[in-house]
């Protein structure tokens, strides 16, 4: 089978590698799309540590073509996975706090991924799509449960204020899911103007240009979408400058929550004073602990516009090219689709 393997920092090649065959309690799915997220490319650049060689891929969906005779029951099955495979034993593991779990390994990370034709996954991943639900969509679900976990933590409730700073897929999910949790403002902050108009066509009230307004006084003013500040404030780009934004756009009592990825190491400026004097809760969320049924629930449902985030279709040949360079302006999900020629 043909699979894309990072061999070391900076080298991935496409390879011809042997079918995976399905040990027990494991499934062996033909992968029918995998997405490309930031992660990718932080492991790309080893900016995020991985095992070597590794198939990359942890979003993705595909049918099951083989099984271990005690998964027997998932032949033909067409399935979302959930990359993230925790310990069960750990301490974190036995309180529910599996993101937390430190054997934690997750597939297209630690072990062989979906950037191949064929992989193999553990029985305890597989979370079957229901039929005629489009597979390919199914490589949504992992960005989608993580999402789940973060308004899980932030507590949107009906009437409330929400800032999303960042555009790309998860910006633009969290439009979406805001909106489904009754949010009465929501405010998407990106640069491009073709994220800016994809979140105002999935419920964003207001968006703003960075660049060209000052995003605080803006989003607070008492002419503002937001007076005093937002309930609410998401960080989904992964930066510095955005996270400190997001802490001053907070109201009295308001909430931060730290989805972005930011590289280990940088640190902001924050003052604790302001933390302190306005009761700030300021949250991190993690991976996607035990929400990944819900997000299959919930893209089956067909409540959110999900293919409109799909901005690209590539093949395997195309990915060394697409991890080396960062995002397009034009990208929202790239899905990569094995199969294809
Ligand atoms: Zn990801
Ligand atoms: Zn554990």
């Amino acid at each position: 089978m043909r699979a894309a393997q990072l061999r070391g920092i900076g080298q991935l090649a496409l390879r011809d590698l042997p079918d995976p065959v399905a040990r027990p309690g494991h499934v062996v799915l033909r992968v029918a799309a995998c997405g490309i997220c930031g992660t990718d490319r932080h492991i790309f650049h080893g900016d995020y540590p991985s095992a070597l060689p590794v198939v990359l891929g942890h979003e993705f969906a595909g049918v099951v073509v083989a099984a271990s005779e005690a998964s027997h029951s998932l032949l033909g099955v067409s399935a979302a996975i959930d990359p993230n495979i925790s310990c069960g034993s750990c301490v974190f593991c036995r309180r529910g706090d599996v993101c937390l779990c430190p054997n934690r390994v997750a597939l297209g990370v630690d072990l062989d991924g979906g950037l191949a034709e064929l992989v193999e996954v553990p029985e305890s991943q597989v979370y079957s799509l229901p039929a005629g639900f489009p597979v390919e969509l199914g490589a949504l679900c992992e960005p989608l449960a993580c999402c789940l976990r973060a308004l899980d933590l932030a507590k949107v409730a009906p009437g409330m204020s929400v800032a999303i700073v960042g555009g790309g897929i998860i910006g633009q999910l969290m439009v979406q899911l805001v909106r489904l949790a009754g949010a009465t403002s929501i405010v998407l902050i990106t640069r491009q103007y073709g994220r800016r108009k994809l979140a105002e066509q999935f419920g964003a009230t207001a968006t703003m240009d960075p660049r060209s307004v000052d995003v605080v006084s803006t989003v607070t003013d008492s002419t503002g979408p937001a007076p005093g500040g937002v309930d609410v404030a998401i960080e989904c780009v992964g930066a510095v400058e955005t996270f400190e934004q997001c802490v001053a756009m907070a109201r009295r009592g308001g909430t931060v929550l730290v989805f972005g990825v930011t590289p280990q190491g940088e640190t902001a400026r924050i003052s604790p004073f302001e933390i302190f004097a306005k009761e700030l809760s300021i949250l991190g969320s993690y991976l996607n602990p035990l929400t990944h049924g819900r997000a299959v629930e919930l893209a089956a449902s067909g409540r959110l516009d999900l293919a409109p985030l799909i901005s690209h279709r590539v093949g395997l040949a195309e990915l060394p090219d697409m991890l080396a360079h960062g995002p397009e302006p034009s990208e929202v999900k790239v899905l990569v689709t094995p199969g294809a020629v």
